[in-house]
C-alpha cells in the first residue's frame, strides 16, 4: 500500500518527500526537477511504541512504515500527454491513496507555473487532469460492455449503469469518489476500474513558517472548497519542516517546533493521516528481543494479522493471545496483565483492534 504525493510543479512536493523520507531527491526551483517517481519507506510515528519500549526494554524497536511516492510532472494537459503526462498518470494509478499538495505560501522568488498563488485554481487544474484521464478509462470500458449489455447480459448491464453514473460525475467536473457504489457488485466493479479520482485523498496546504500553527487565508479557502469532500486538510510549513529535520538533536528540533507553536512536526501528523487514509492500522508484538508495530488493514482477522509476520502463522493459526494496549500500559507488563486476568484468548474470527498486543499460537 502506498500514498502518492501530487500537485503542480513548485508547490513543495519534493521538499515534502525529502522531509518525510530523508531521501536525497533533488529539490530545485524548476518544474520537472524530479523525473523518476521516488518511493520512500517512511516510519509511522507512534507514541504507543515508545511507551511499550519503555516498559519492555527490548533490544530493538521496529515502527510501522508507510510507502510514500513522490510523483512529479503533473501539469495542465497531462491527460493529453503534456509534460510527463502519461507516465505520471500511470504512477498515480499504482498508488492506493493521494496526498495532494497545494501551495499556500507567497514567495516571488519561487516561480508559480500559472503566474500567481491560487490554491483553488491549482486544485482544479489537477482535478481536471485526473478526471479527464478517468473519463478516458470509463469511456473505453463503456465501449466494451455496451454490446454485452444490449444482448441482455445482466453483469454487463450493472457495469454499464455504474459506468454511466461515473461518466456523468466526471463530465460535471466531479471526481469518481463522489459516486457511491450501491451494491456489493458495484463496489467490486468500482475497485476493478482503478480510477484515479476514486482513490482516497487528503490535502496538504504548504504554508510559510508563520502560518504553521494557525493557517492563513489560502488555507481557509481550501477548507471551504473541500468541506463536502470528507477529506482531511493538513497545514504544513514544508520548507520549515525540512529545515527542522536537518537539526542534529531532538532538543533542538523540539525547541524549533515550540517556536512555531507546534507540539510535534506536522509531517508526523501527515504520516499518520496517510496511514489511516490507506485504511491501515497497527498491532504490536512486544518481546525482549523486539518490540514491533505491524501493519494490517482495518477489519483484518487474527489469522490475517498473523500472516503479516509469516504466512505459516496464518496457515497454521490456532489462536491468538491478546492484550489491549491500555491494559498493557496500565498493568505495566505481560505477567501482570495475566495475573489480573486481562489476557484474552481469541480465535480465527477475532477482528484485531488497533493497538492490540498479540502472541500467536500456530501449528507448523
Ligand atoms: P515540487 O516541484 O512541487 O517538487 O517543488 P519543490 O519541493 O522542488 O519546491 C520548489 C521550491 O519551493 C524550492 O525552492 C523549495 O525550497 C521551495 N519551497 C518548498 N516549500 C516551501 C515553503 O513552504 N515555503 C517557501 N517559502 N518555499 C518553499
Amino acid at each position: 500500500m502506498k500514498a502518492g504525493i501530487v500537485g503542480l510543479p513548485n508547490v513543495g512536493k519534493s521538499t515534502l518527500f525529502n522531509c518525510l523520507s530523508n531521501a536525497k531527491a533533488q529539490s530545485a526551483n524548476f518544474p520537472f526537477c524530479t523525473i523518476e517517481p521516488n518511493i520512500g519507506v517512511v516510519n509511522v510515528p507512534d507514541p504507543r511504541l515508545e511507551k511499550l519500549e519503555e516498559l519492555v526494554q527490548p533490544e530493538r524497536v521496529q515502527p510501522a512504515t508507510v510507502d510514500i511516492v513522490d510523483i512529479a510532472g503533473l501539469v495542465k494537459g497531462a491527460s493529453k500527454g503534456e509534460g510527463l503526462g502519461n507516465q505520471f498518470l500511470g504512477n498515480i494509478r499504482e498508488c492506493n491513496a493521494i496526498i495532494h499538495v497545494l501551495r499556500c505560501f507567497d514567495n516571488d522568488n519561487i516561480v508559480h507555473v500559472d503566474g500567481s498563488v491560487n490554491p483553488i485554481r491549482d486544485k482544479e487544474t489537477i482535478d481536471i487532469e485526473l478526471q479527464l484521464k478517468d473519463l478516458e478509462t470509463v469511456e473505453k470500458r463503456l465501449e466494451k460492455v455496451k454490446k454485452a449489455a444490449k444482448t441482455g447480459n445482466k453483469e454487463a448491464q450493472v457495469e454499464e449503469g455504474l459506468l454511466n453514473r461515473i461518466r456523468e460525475a466526471l463530465l460535471a467536473a466531479k471526481s469518481a469518489r463522489t459516486v457511491v457504489p450501491q451494491t456489493n457488485d458495484e463496489e467490486v466493479l468500482m475497485e476493478g476500474f482503478q480510477l484515479i479520482t476514486a482513490k482516497p485523498v487528503l490535502y496538504v496546504c504548504n504554508v510559510d513558517e508563520g502560518a504553521a500553527a494557525t493557517g492563513n487565508a489560502y488555507v481557509d479557502q481550501v477548507r471551504e472548497l473541500v468541506k463536502d469532500e470528507n477529506a482531511e486538510v493538513i497545514v504544513l510549513a514544508v520548507g520549515t519542516e525540512a529545515d527542522i529535520t536537518e537539526l542534529e538533536t531532538y532538543e533542538e528540533r523540539k525547541m524549533f517546533l515550540e517556536d512555531l507553536g507546534l507540539k510535534e512536526p506536522g509531517s508526523s501528523v501527515l504520516i499518520r493521516a496517510a496511514y489511516k487514509l490507506l485504511n491501515q492500522q497497527t498491532y504490536f508484538t512486544a518481546g525482549v528481543k523486539e518490540v514491533r508495530a505491524w501493519t494490517i488493514n482495518i477489519g483484518d482477522t487474527a489469522p490475517k494479522a498473523a500472516g503479516v509476520i509469516h504466512t505459516d502463522f496464518e496457515k497454521g493459526f490456532i489462536r491468538a493471545e491478546v492484550i489491549a494496549y491500555d491494559d498493557y500500559v496500565n498493568f505495566g507488563s505481560e505477567a501482570k496483565v495475566k495475573e489480573a486476568g486481562k489476557l484474552r484468548v481469541e480465535g480465527k474470527e477475532y477482528i484485531v483492534k488497533d493497538g492490540d498486543v498479540m502472541h500467536f499460537r500456530f501449528n507448523v
